[in-house]
């Protein structure tokens, strides 16, 4: 490919080179050009539908408009150290990371960049895919899945689940042959009350056996130890959530994640609270299918020695005659649903020694928040 002249003008409208126009135009995947100061000097016509700025609109400006806080913040300081250190977080490798649309909206996109060197000053070239384009980029959600633990997780708890309420049936059943026979002793003239009690006794020893075994499920998918390493939680929510939001553009979902830049790292199991992710916005974005508005917004901030997480949705709200024991498990309005997400996602916050509830949103639907210790 011919390279730009780095010479010419930042304005697009007036480079000179027609065959990079014609490359710029036609090239599927959304195309920047940046020079080392974070300039948009290139700007593809796929990258202008991706991201709703013509090229006009970008050339010249920090690259950092297409990007949501708290990255748009560092980005210049990426940059800068790149500058003096050489260190590469990101040219070479392809990340995951989120972009802003001019609307606001942000999504996942993939980002691989390429730098090219000119006598003057180096070029980096930049591709983007919309993870949120479920054909494009199947293939590359499939290797990010397999590397993926939680979603393996996921299908073996499924089988777990049916292993357990096949359990569960057993002490369920005998509960309620004590209580019969205690109800049909009592019905005698003269109840022997000796033999009542001790019906009564079995029955409420095979009710604890059946909490036993729901503990067990709860211990099996916490996995009693945590493997907790400090992590960035700004990296671990931007990963998740593009995992999370395949089909959310389909689904028309509007997308907004909003990432206090002072966000601390944390000591975290990262799949565990990845899984907390995944469970918390897939909720959330069920409960807006078929709604008018549907905006999903994921929140971080740090509040003293804990990060504070939100998923907000502007969905149907939690049905009133569940929110009492929306933590427990096996609760479910969903024909297809197991009803064990929250439950989970409970016990894992709850062993990194945060907290998980829901409040309803003030703009309708709800909001799941949890906390997690920075120390
Ligand atoms: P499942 O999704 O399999 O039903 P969960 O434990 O994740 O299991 O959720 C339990 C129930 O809580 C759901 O069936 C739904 O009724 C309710 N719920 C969870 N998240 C939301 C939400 N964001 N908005 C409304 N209801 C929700």
């Amino acid at each position: 490919m011919q390279q730009p002249d780095a010479t010419a003008s930042s304005d697009l409208a007036v480079s000179d080179s027609a065959l990079l126009r014609s490359i710029l135009e036609t090239v599927p995947d959304a195309m920047i050009v940046i020079d080392e100061h974070g300039t948009v000097r290139f700007f593809s016509s796929a990258a202008e539908r991706l991201f709703g700025y013509t090229a006009g609109e970008v050339g010249g400006k920090n690259v950092n408009l297409l990007m949501p806080s708290p990255y748009r913040e560092q980005h210049d300081g990426y940059l800068d150290r790149y500058r003096r250190t050489g260190e590469r977080r990101i040219i070479g490798i392809g990340r995951v990371v989120v972009g802003r649309r001019k609307d606001g909206s942000t999504f996942p996109m993939e980002l691989s960049v390429g730098e090219a060197h000119q006598t003057h000053q180096p070029l980096f070239t930049g591709f983007v895919r919309d993870l949120t384009e479920r054909q494009q980029t199947e293939r590359r959600l499939h290797e990010l899945q397999d590397g993926l633990l939680h979603v393996s997780r996921v299908h073996s708890m499924g089988e777990m689940a049916a292993a357990l309420a096949h359990e569960l049936n057993q002490p369920l059943t005998a509960t309620s042959n004590y209580v019969r026979a205690a109800l049909r002793l009592l019905a005698a003239p003269e109840p022997d009350l000796a033999q009542v009690r001790q019906a009564m006794t079995h029955a409420v020893e095979q009710t604890l056996r059946s909490g036993e075994i729901i503990r067990r499920l709860r211990a099996f998918v916490a996995r009693g130890e945590l493997a907790r390493e400090y992590e960035s939680i700004a990296k671990l929510i931007e990963e998740a959530s593009g995992l999370a939001l395949v089909g959310a553009k389909e689904r028309g979902v509007k997308v907004m994640i909003t990432i206090d830049p002072d966000l601390a790292e944390a000591p975290v199991d990262r799949v565990q609270v990845q899984q907390v992710l995944l469970n918390l916005i897939r909720n959330a974005m069920e409960a807006m299918d078929g709604g008018a508005t549907r905006e999903l917004t994921v929140a971080a901030s740090k509040r003293g020695d804990h990060v504070l997480v939100s998923v907000a949705d502007t969905g149907s709200g939690v049905p009133p005659e569940i929110a009492a024991k929306l933590f427990q498990p096996f609760v479910t309005t969903k024909a297809e649903g197991m009803g064990i997400g929250l439950s989970v996602s409970r016990t894992i916050i709850e062993a990194h020694g945060g907290r998980l509830w829901m409040e309803p949103n003030t703009t309708g639907g709800s909001v799941f928040h949890f906390t997690l210790p920075t120390d």
